[in-house]
């Protein structure tokens, strides 16, 4: 029986990477600089993992930016635009960056790549490109190099590689004409060439990740599966290939997975628990399987009991050697290290495992398979036992609220087109209006105060003035500069989960849990332990501040109760939609509160509700009732006259567009630059019949877009879209870039807005 770890985090446990990345960026430090903190962490990754004795140590999971991008590079997969970054910069890394972030340097002006959601988590990866008839060949040396460097540190590490499959089909065909998959037979010798130099540089175990497999398949992507695993078992008899599933059970693709001719198969237990008995009665005898017992996407203690069921089950049906036991998943989903937290209520705590202490579980759990150290088992049982009888957890009244929700709890008053002129009548806003999503820049000051704040440096009172004179100074200039529906700034907020999380009952806060969400971006999901209720207002004082300053409208600003549910860590002994009316009844209150308050506009932010979405299709309406559900118990108890927006992130809609109209915000933002305002196309087809604004310029990067081609993009929507249903906004909040480029974009947006408008 052995061990191994899917895939450990790389942000490093105090966040070292995302500062060295930043610092890199703005020329604070050199490329050698940045190269010696990810050897830091990587070397401290390897050496934590061997010494808590994991058998198969990974290796090429560590990533600057993302792990499909780095595979891009590595197999060639550069698009042409940015070619000439590589010329004049001479340098991998800048030209890796250039296609992460986009380049505005040496005369050149090149957007970034796309990036969206992987799978159903909050980590963006970026989407590779390709072309018909597609050439690919070995760019970057980084498997090989990650492999030696592992090797340095005394660790013959198992290399971990997107699966030739899965990193197809997680690209975009970017002309028509070809299918992605066609591609794998150019692409297949490349795979070959970094196997055979690990191979021949000692590697004995290679780890292919390939999710897709827990997909809803079609036929060629399960030939594509057929033929690239034979050929590579055909080249490599003697390398222990380990196809890595997750995130769901395989179904319908079982007999495909067991009939790989590879040497060990990972599925996730943890996810779709019911899949054991049939995977191992598929089972062919050469082939071992990773039980993926504990959960890579959770903080909860593993409950010993279960996993040891699951694994003497696997050992009994197909003996201990063919049995791997392994996170359900990578855990770059989880946050570093429990250690850390110092500050967390004991007897939570006690019912907490971050990724160092999933690696000690993984461990655990093979000696006590093996009928050791029974005394750890003991002291498992007891925490688990614990957490099920809290009085932390449950509260009575919030259950009985949930279960008395009726159906015109969920309703607004009237339909969307006598709510548009009641708005209207009120609000009095002109053609193509504009406004922003929500966040202005976070800068190191604004982030200084809340630290000092925090430390007790500033007195609540300073810091309440600090805030309010960058809230006055924010409402003052989108005044200025004309800008027509206002929002406050979000600067009293760390984030927009962890914002509401710390104002409500039944979540808990760690001080260090952050977790990648892209890039050098990581968040900290709140822990939702138990029942969810709000004791006071959350956001009622500085709507009304920010809107005691102007007489233009101030949006009032929330996230929704699905994206509460999807950003945080959520509690596991009651199903998802229970804990998610939960928070919908605590942002209701909230709603009404802001409505009492003077607010007309109030945006409830539900950026996640796609990406909560079932992998399979099967799954989807159940998920979609519940999720829309609450969002309609958050955002119905307002007067018509009341304008309830939305706004959501990398958002394709065609296939939920019916449950998205469901929804029946008066307005949806959406994001739309990236994609040329092709995300559009859904709502013109399905003649979405509320207000729409399609992001009119992209918010990842400090690139600043032009008028011109915003114009062209709002030429664009209302080509498909009725101008009177258009907003005019950026494609999301702003907190993240700096105000110089957030002053010049956004005038330009607002110009941009006034000539669409001519037109009319
Ligand atoms: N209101 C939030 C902001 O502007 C929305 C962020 C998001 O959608 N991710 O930051
Ligand atoms: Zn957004």
């Amino acid at each position: 029986m052995q061990t191994h770890i899917l895939g450990y985090p790389r942000i490093g446990s105090n966040r070292e990477l995302k500062k060295a990345c930043e610092q890199y960026w703005s020329g604070k430090i050199t490329l050698q600089q940045l190269q010696t903190v990810s050897k830091n962490i990587t070397t401290q990754n390897w050496k934590l993992q061997k010494e808590a004795g994991i058998d198969l140590v990974p290796c090429n999971d560590f990533s600057f930016y993302d792990q499909v991008l780095d595979m891009s590079l590595v197999v060639g997969a550069i698009p042409k635009r940015y070619h000439e970054v590589a010329v004049k910069s001479n340098s991998e890394m800048d030209l890796y960056f250039a296609m992460a972030r986009g380049y505005q340097k040496d005369g050149l002006d090149i957007t970034a790549m796309e990036m969206t959601k992987w799978f159903d988590t909050n980590y963006h990866y970026i989407v590779p490109e390709f072309y018909k008839n597609q050439e690919f060949k070995l760019f970057s040396n980084k498997i090989i190099n990650e492999f030696e460097g592992a090797k340095q540190a005394g660790v013959k590490a198992k290399p971990v590689i997107i699966g030739l499959v899965s990193y197809l089909l997680l690209g975009k065909e970017k002309e028509e004409g070809f299918d992605k998959l066609d591609l794998a037979k150019n692409l297949l010798p490349v795979y070959i060439e970094i196997l055979k130099d690990l191979e021949a540089r000692g590697a004995e175990w290679i780890q292919f990740d390939e999710p897709f497999l827990v997909l809803d398949l079609n036929e060629k992507a399960k030939e594509t599966f057929q033929f690239v695993y034979k050929e590579l078992r055909k080249q490599f008899p003697h390398l222990k290939i380990l196809v890595a599933t997750y995130f769901d059970g395989l179904k319908d693709n079982l007999s495909l997975a067991v009939s790989l001719p590879v040497c060990a198969l990972h599925i996730d237990l943890v996810r779709n628990p019911e899949q054991l008995d049939e995977v191992l009665n598929a089972v062919p005898e050469n082939l071992s399987l990773s039980l993926g017992v504990v959960d890579g996407r959770n903080i909860w203690k593993n409950d010993f009991e279960t996993s040891l069921n699951f694994i003497k089950k696997a050992i009994d049906k197909i003996g201990t050697d063919s049995v791997l036991i392994a996170p359900s998943c990578s855990l770059l989903h989880s946050p570093c290290d429990l250690d850390l937290e110092t500050n967390l209520d004991s007897e939570i705590k006690n019912w907490l495992a971050f990724a160092k202490q999933k690696v000690d579980e993984v461990v655990m759990l093979k000696e006590l398979a093996n009928g050791n150290a029974i005394e750890k088992s003991e002291e498992n049982q007891k925490a688990i036992a614990s957490r099920k009888t809290s009085k932390l957890i449950h509260n009575e009244q919030v259950k009985q609220r949930v279960n008395s929700v009726t159906e015109k709890d969920a309703q607004r008053e009237n339909e969307f087109s006598i709510r548009k002129t009641k708005q209207q009548k009120v609000l009095n806003l002109p053609l193509f209006p504009t406004t922003t999503i929500g966040s202005f820049p976070q800068t190191t000051e604004v982030r200084s105060w809340r630290a000092k704040f925090k430390k007790g440096e500033l007195n609540a009172q300073q810091y309440d003035t600090l805030l309010k004179e960058e809230t006055e100074k924010t409402i003052r200039w989108q005044e200025e500069i004309g800008i027509d529906v206002l929002v406050h700034g979000e600067f009293e907020r760390n984030d927009m989960v962890e914002y509401f999380g710390e104002q409500l009952n039944g979540f808990v806060f760690t001080k260090n849990g952050w977790v990648q969400s892209y890039g050098s971006r990581c968040v900290k999901p709140p822990i939702i332990f138990g029942d969810v209720s709000r004791p006071n207002p959350m956001t009622v004082y500085w709507s009304k501040y920010a809107q005691s300053l102007t007489e233009k409208w101030v949006k009032g600003m929330l996230t929704g109760p699905v994206t509460i549910l999807q950003w945080s860590f959520v509690r596991n002994d009651q199903p998802r939609s229970e804990t998610c009316k939960q928070i919908a009844l605590a942002i209701r209150d909230e709603v009404s509160d802001l409505e009492n308050a003077g607010i007309k506009i109030i945006q409830i932010d539900e950026p996640a509700i796609r990406e909560g979405l079932p992998l399979r299709k099967v799954d989807w309406q159940n998920y979609l009732k519940w999720a829309v559900e609450s969002f309609r118990i958050a955002s119905t108890g307002v007067k018509d006259s009341t304008q309830i927006h939305t706004h959501m992130c990398y958002s394709e809609f065609n296939d939920i567009i019916q449950n998205i109209a469901d929804m029946d915000a008066d307005v949806i933002t959406i994001e739309c630059s990236r994609s040329q305002m092709e995300l559009l196309d859904a709502f013109a087809e399905f003649k979405y019949p509320n207000e729409i604004g399609p992001g009119v310029y992209e918010i990842h990067s400090p690139r600043v877009p032009s008028k011109e081609e915003m114009v062209e993009l709002l030429r664009k929507a209302e080509a498909v879209i009725p101008a009177n249903q258009i907003w005019v906004n950026p494609d999301c909040g702003l907190k993240t870039r700096h105000w110089d480029e957030t002053r010049k974009a956004l005038e330009a947006m607002v110009a941009a807005s006034k000539e669409a408008t001519i037109a009319y």
